[in-house]
């Protein structure tokens, strides 16, 4: 409805990036943004790594801090979730009453893949996914506590060494060979599992929860344990269900073009509900990554305000465990060679993945931000294609553009600004974010 405000409903990084950036394009009518949380936009990565550890404060999480949205003119309905939207008159529902909108931006990100597990009177059952989580979580951890992690994945393995490195007990059962397999493939994925056991995770593979009875957990293997609290790490769902009863096209996410536009023309979705035809890959995909997010609403602010765009970035991924930094970058489906080559210390090293015809020589002097776009310049149907790379060091993460210069490895905060940095973001950023 022209007139109307521009709405986001969202209160996740996807959110926050993309009002911060309707501001910073110069947009100056009116945003409403709803949250189903009662908090401002905040980052998760934090929420499993330094906020959980408690080394890091709430605020540190925000996109930008509460004056921001007052001084920016950004009306914050927090607490507030739009239960249905109206797509013919163009307006969005809450308990508070019915709200225009000229465009609006689904944000509303993912949420855990709940199991039928029910708690006992002894044994805590847990999710992780919003600052009140990771604050109820912290509570079960240090030398008296016994964690046991249902999943091998990016939560269950980054809460495990936080876990670890407040002296809890932890025990991480996952039903495939090796902790974060899917994501990263055999070689980084034993790579981690030998970190998580060196540092006394009990890591149980092939391993699986039966039940939990009383004060036991019987697992898959046949042994019994007695955690105080399951972690359930096993994978999020998109949450689709406003954009499905409104009528958009949904299919493991919201349906978005390369311009991030639904199938109703004023209305665009970003971040972790996305699911969006990708300019490059020839294909859609949907990620649940931090870069993503920021990257994507930023996008999303632009196509908001009527330009042209033409979301191609590839997917962008960190995570930290113990001393442990990997980055990722690129899409590895489809991949059929890896190569694996030593990094700048005993213990780095990057690991390439690439289909038809093999490696690729003009990708190996490039950087692996570069890397990202060497892959992307090549077409989908070029001889020699790299489809990502994974980076892991010990001592920062692997620097590949220095050590091409035979300069040694940035820094991780520096090589994160640069990732993070991206069209409007203050260099900070990335350095908060990582937590
Ligand atoms: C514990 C944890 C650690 C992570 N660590 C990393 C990491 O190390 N590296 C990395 O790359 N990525 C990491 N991620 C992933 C990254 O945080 C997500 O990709 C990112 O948060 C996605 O942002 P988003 O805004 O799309 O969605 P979300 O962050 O999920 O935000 C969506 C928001 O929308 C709200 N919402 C939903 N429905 C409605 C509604 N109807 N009305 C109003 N509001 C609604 C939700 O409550 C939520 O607050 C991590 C995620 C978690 C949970």
């Amino acid at each position: 409805m022209p007139g109307a405000p521009i709405v986001v409903v969202g209160g996740g990084l996807a959110a926050g990036s993309a009002v911060v950036e309707l501001r910073e394009a110069g947009y100056d009518k009116e945003i409403v943004l709803f949250a189903e949380e009662p908090e401002i936009p905040y980052e998760r990565p934090p929420l499993s790594k330094g906020f959980l550890q408690g080394e890091k404060d709430r605020e540190s999480t925000y996109v930008r801090p509460r004056e921001w949205y007052d001084e920016h003119g950004v009306d914050l309905r927090l607490g507030e979730p739009v239960t249905s939207i109206d797509l013919q008159r163009l307006g969005v529902h809450s308990d508070a009453g019915d709200t225009a909108f000229d465009r609006l931006l689904l944000a509303t990100g993912a949420r855990p893949r709940r199991l039928e597990l029910a708690p006992t009177e002894q044994i805590e059952v847990r999710y992780l996914r919003t600052l009140a989580d990771s604050t109820a979580l912290r509570e079960r951890l240090g030398t008296e506590h016994h964690l046991l992690i249902l999943g091998g994945g990016w939560i269950g393995m980054e809460v495990a060494a936080t876990a670890r490195t407040l002296g809890t007990r932890v025990t991480v059962v996952e039903p495939a060979e090796q902790p974060l397999l899917a994501a990263l493939g055999s070689e980084v994925a034993a790579r981690f599992a030998d970190v998580h056991r060196a540092q006394g995770v009990d890591l149980r593979t092939r391993t699986g929860l039966d039940r939990l009875e009383g004060a036991e957990a019987a697992l898959s293997d046949g042994t019994r344990i007695e955690p105080d609290t399951v972690l359930v790490g096993v994978g999020a769902v998109p949450n689709v269900e406003l954009a499905v009863a409104a009528g958009l096209g949904v299919d493991n996410g919201v349906l978005v073009d390369s311009g991030l536009r639904t199938s109703h023309p004023a209305v665009f979705a970003a971040g972790d509900v996305a699911n969006a035809a990708h300019p490059l890959l020839g294909t859609r995909i949907r990620v649940e990554h931090w870069q993503n997010a920021i990257s994507q609403g930023r996008a999303a602010a632009h196509a908001l305000l009527g330009e042209r765009v033409s979301y191609a970035e590839l997917p962008y991924f960190f995570s930290d465990q113990y001393d442990l930094g990997m980055e990722f970058f690129g899409h590895a489906a489809g991949a059929q060679h890896v190569r694996v080559e030593p990094g700048d210390s005993d213990d780095a090293f990057s690991c390439w993945s690439f289909r038809n015809g093999g490696w690729s020589p003009r990708c190996t002097s490039t950087s692996g931000i570069a890397a990202t776009s060497c892959a992307s310049a090549s077409p989908v149907a070029s001889e020699q294609r790299v489809l990502s790379r994974v980076c892991l060091s010990r001592r920062g993460l692997v620097g590949v553009s220095s050590r091409r210069a035979g300069r040694p490895c940035p820094s991780g905060s520096a090589r994160r600004r640069r990732s993070a940095a991206g069209r409007a973001a203050p260099a900070r950023r990335g350095d908060r974010a990582r937590a």
